[in-house]
């Protein structure tokens, strides 16, 4: 149930409203808006009469939220989210390009990525300190220290920055130096670790499941906001199938489905969905088509040498290209 309060209600009425929910054995979650504030009812055991807060002071209307996901449908924040990081913002019409290698491997590396990134139009840098890898014989990642660097490159560039958190144990420290947090499709549904990015002061990022449902992806991100973190920005970033010729297979049809379901920002990684670096500009293009909110590509300045991801990563030169066709398809759809 979602409890809309009238434009002109008094803090006090709104305290009233969430008093009689929590007399009822619920939890009241304010949720401001542009010019109102809304009251979601969760956790309820039984079935919510409408007419119980309908006539309370202040409250506009009660709407019973059909949906399992409640503080993520789009039924509780019509007009969409809108998510600031520094300087960018996530979810107001314009595409958010983030770009950057898969793994930070160097100062040097990171940093000769981030001037590419920065001088082709990106608006964020990835890179991961920890890395899901595989196999335990693979580059795990520089850790704090690549996290270190991260903060150099966000200093430098003006960039903010996202990264993985791999685990709660590692959780505090990428707080600390993260402007997004990231979590990876391995963890979609680590509810642990969803509850701690809940209660996180950070956007989270929550990449799609490799395996997963759009309903199943919802449901994982309604674990964070229900600790009370509402900036989480959803990834799609290709389900696994069958076929042989992309590592995944990129799913665009969820982008129209979940900015239908829901209010949250949704980005598209295409190149976790293909593994290809021939197949990623294709895709990025075709993310720019179907209105994702903004793109996340690997970049790197020597692919070849890459400690992961190499083969899927663009060169500098080919993200230039793609960064300004992104632009223009942008163009064309505001035109039209
Ligand atoms: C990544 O973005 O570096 C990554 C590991 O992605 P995913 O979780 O989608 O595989
Ligand atoms: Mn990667």
């Amino acid at each position: 149930m979602l409890i809309v309060m009238r434009q002109d209600a008094s803090q006090k009425q709104v305290e009233d409203v969430i008093k009689a929910v929590e007399a009822r054995d619920c939890k009241a979650r304010p949720i401001p808006g542009g010019d109102r504030v809304s009251i979601a009812i969760l956790f309820n055991k039984q079935a919510l009469d409408e007419t119980w807060f309908q006539e309370l002071p202040g409250v506009k209307q009660a709407i019973p939220v059909t949906r399992p996901y409640k503080l993520v449908s789009r039924e509780t924040r019509p007009e969409g989210t809108r998510i600031q990081v520094g300087n960018v913002t996530i979810g107001n019409g314009r595409m958010v390009i983030i770009a950057g290698p898969c793994a930070v491997e160097s100062e040097i590396q990171a940093m000769t990525i981030a001037k590419s990134v920065k001088e082709a139009g990106g608006d964020m840098f990835r890179g991961g300190a920890f890395k899901p890898r595989t196999s335990p014989y693979s580059f795990q990642g520089l850790g704090e220290e690549g996290l270190k660097i991260l903060a150099k490159v966000r200093e430098e560039f003006d960039l903010p920055v996202v990264t993985e958190v791999m685990d709660l144990a590692c959780f505090d420290m990428v707080e600390e130096y993260a402007d997004v947090i990231q979590i990876g499709t391995r963890n979609m549904q680590n509810f642990s670790l969803l509850r701690r990015a809940g209660q996180a002061e950070k956007p989270v990022f929550l990449k799609r499941g490799m395996s997963a449902t759009v309903d199943e992806w919802l449901m994982a991100a309604e674990y964070i906001m229900a600790e009370g973190n509402s900036n989480v920005i959803l990834c799609e970033r290709g389900v696994r199938t069958f076929v042989r010729h992309s590592r995944n297979t990129l799913d665009l049809s969820a982008v129209p489905v979940v900015q239908r379901e829901s209010h949250l920002p949704i980005i598209v990684d295409p190149s976790h969905a293909a593994g290809f670096r021939d197949q990623v500009i294709p895709l990025a293009r075709s993310a720019a088509a179907v209105s994702a909110n903004g793109i996340m590509i690997e970049v790197h300045n020597e692919p070849e040498k890459a400690m992961s991801d190499g083969v899927q990563s663009l060169y500098p030169e080919q993200f230039e290209l793609l960064c300004r066709q992104i632009r223009a398809i942008e163009k064309i759809l505001k035109d039209y």
